[in-house]
């Protein structure tokens, strides 16, 4: 893609690009808008000049390294039930609501289908494209912003936006552009590398928005002191990750894996934007892992004195290794989700104090229930860090009070657009977030045009 990209004409005559709309950011979002501002300017007929400007030298970048390569591109279900399962805060679902009906998953894919992109959805309800490759999304959106034949300029970082009467005069390094309709689509602040260092949030708050601090989300969690380094690469099935600090405690349900600095895996990825707050509030955060979260402390105690009783001579730690997980409540799999691996239950001994070789017959009471707590509450560390950075999606950005969740449009300045992870929002993994920047991006297109319809 070259640097200037234009497939429309341009108004240059005083060194000044004019054009009717203009999106900043060409990821999902701000592809979406482009492509949604063309189809809506088509169909209504109006003459509309469109631009975009993206830093990178090409569009789409988190997209090609989105879902390990693979793109997870949505989630199968009705608007109601995406809401339900990727977004776990009430303002947030109230204020994607409307965007996830106007332009749903049903429509994304179908946008797909168009350019030959054919999908698969797994058991667990992720969309994927089917060659596996997340390339080849991309390179769809690039299909569409070509057929769009708007002006396109990569490898162009927008510096400042200043509003000038009924203009939008955007400053990059070298080129002033003017618009009457702004679409700001510069995603969040983590993944950095990808072109998102967050100005986006300095251009909205230069405009009179407020920002909500952005903070980690989808991330992994690193522990002051790292796990053994024998447990590293360790996946635990379904368990109940928990984190405390002071007198409050949040919590999760997923898989879990150890790493050389912490913690990763679904369960952990989505209770990191609640540890980065409470780190926030509390300056300090320790996790524990309920390790059957199915059965209670007594349940589990009537198992084991059941297991006492049956066979006596048997080891506890040999019994720990084969005792089934029980898949999560209301689950669909019945199934057991596996059992505790073997390289774990030499530390739960060591924590609960048991010798190695003890069986059951040897095992009193307050033993017992030792065991009991700490295979309910064990201990994985306190927590050092939630690093931003590596997180899949930040959380934070311009609030949503500020934004019109029917159009995109900013409530404080007339005919700015917002839209993407620049928004105060955050998605949980399963194809929510790159659903919801297209969708609010798909609004903010067609918001663009009716505004200046
Ligand atoms: C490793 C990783 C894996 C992920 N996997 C998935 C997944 O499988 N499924 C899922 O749903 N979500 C996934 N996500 C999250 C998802 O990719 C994002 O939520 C989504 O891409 C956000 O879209 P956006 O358009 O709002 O922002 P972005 O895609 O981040 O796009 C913003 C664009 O704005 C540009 N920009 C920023 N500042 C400027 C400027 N000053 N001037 C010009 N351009 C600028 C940036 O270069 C960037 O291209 C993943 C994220 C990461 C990092």
């Amino acid at each position: 893609m070259s640097k200037n990209e234009t497939t429309a004409g341009d108004s240059e005559k005083t060194g000044i690009r004019h054009s009717t709309i203009l999106v900043i950011g060409g990821g999902a979002a701000g592809m979406a808008a482009v492509i949604a501002a063309r189809r809506s300017t088509k169909a209504s007929g109006e003459p509309c000049s469109i631009t975009l400007l993206e830093r990178n030298p090409r569009p789409g970048t988190k997209i090609r390294i989105s879902g390990g390569g693979k793109c997870n591109v949505t989630h199968r279900g009705t608007p109601a039930e995406l809401l339900e399962l990727g977004f776990l805060r009430r303002n947030e679902k109230r204020f994607l609501r409307h965007a996830l009906y106007s332009f749903s998953n049903t429509d994304l894919l179908a946008l797909l289908r168009s350019k030959g992109i054919e999908t698969e959805e797994r058991a667990d309800g992720k969309v994927f494209p089917a060659s596996g490759d997340a390339a080849s999304i991309a390179r769809s959106f690039e299909g569409l912003l070509k057929e769009s034949r708007v002006q396109q300029h990569y490898s162009c970082r927008v510096q400042s936006v200043v509003r000038n009467g009924e203009l939008f005069v955007v400053t990059t390094g070298d080129e002033v552009f003017t618009t009457e309709c702004l679409v700001l689509a510069t995603g969040g602040v983590s993944y950095s590398k990808t072109g998102t260092t967050g100005d986006g949030l300095v251009i909205a708050r230069s405009l009179g928005h407020s920002i909500i601090k952005p903070s980690a989300a989808l991330a992994p969690l690193y522990t002051i002191k790292s796990p053994p380094a024998s447990l590293s690469g360790l996946a635990l099935r379904s368990i109940s990750l928990v984190a405390a600090a002071g007198c409050r405690s949040v919590e999760r349900r997923g898989d879990l894996l150890f790493t050389h600095r912490g913690f990763s895996g679904p369960a952990a990825l989505s209770l990191s934007r609640d540890v980065a707050e409470l780190m926030g509030e509390c300056g300090n955060c320790t996790l524990f892992a309920n390790l059957f979260p199915e059965q209670s402390f007594v349940e589990l105690e009537a198992e084991f004195l059941q297991q006492a009783r049956r066979n006596g001579a048997q080891m506890v730690r040999k019994f720990l290794q084969v005792c089934p997980i029980a898949p999560p409540n209301g689950s669909i799999q019945v199934a057991p989700h596996g059992t505790l691996p073997s390289a774990l239950v030499p530390f739960i001994m060591r924590h609960a104090g048991l010798e190695n070789d003890l069986n059951w017959g040897g095992l009193p009471r307050e033993k017992r229930q030792l065991l009991i707590s700490v295979l309910k509450r064990f201990p994985l560390g306190s927590v050092r860090e939630v690093p931003i950075d590596q997180g899949e999606i930040s959380a934070g950005g311009v609030s949503l009070v500020e934004v019109n969740p029917k159009t995109m449009c900013s409530r404080i300045v007339p005919r700015l657009f917002i839209c993407g992870e620049l928004l105060d929002y955050a998605g949980e993994i399963g194809g929510f977030n790159l659903q919801a920047a297209f969708s609010t991006g798909w609004m903010a297109g067609v918001s663009a045009v009716q505004s200046i319809a």
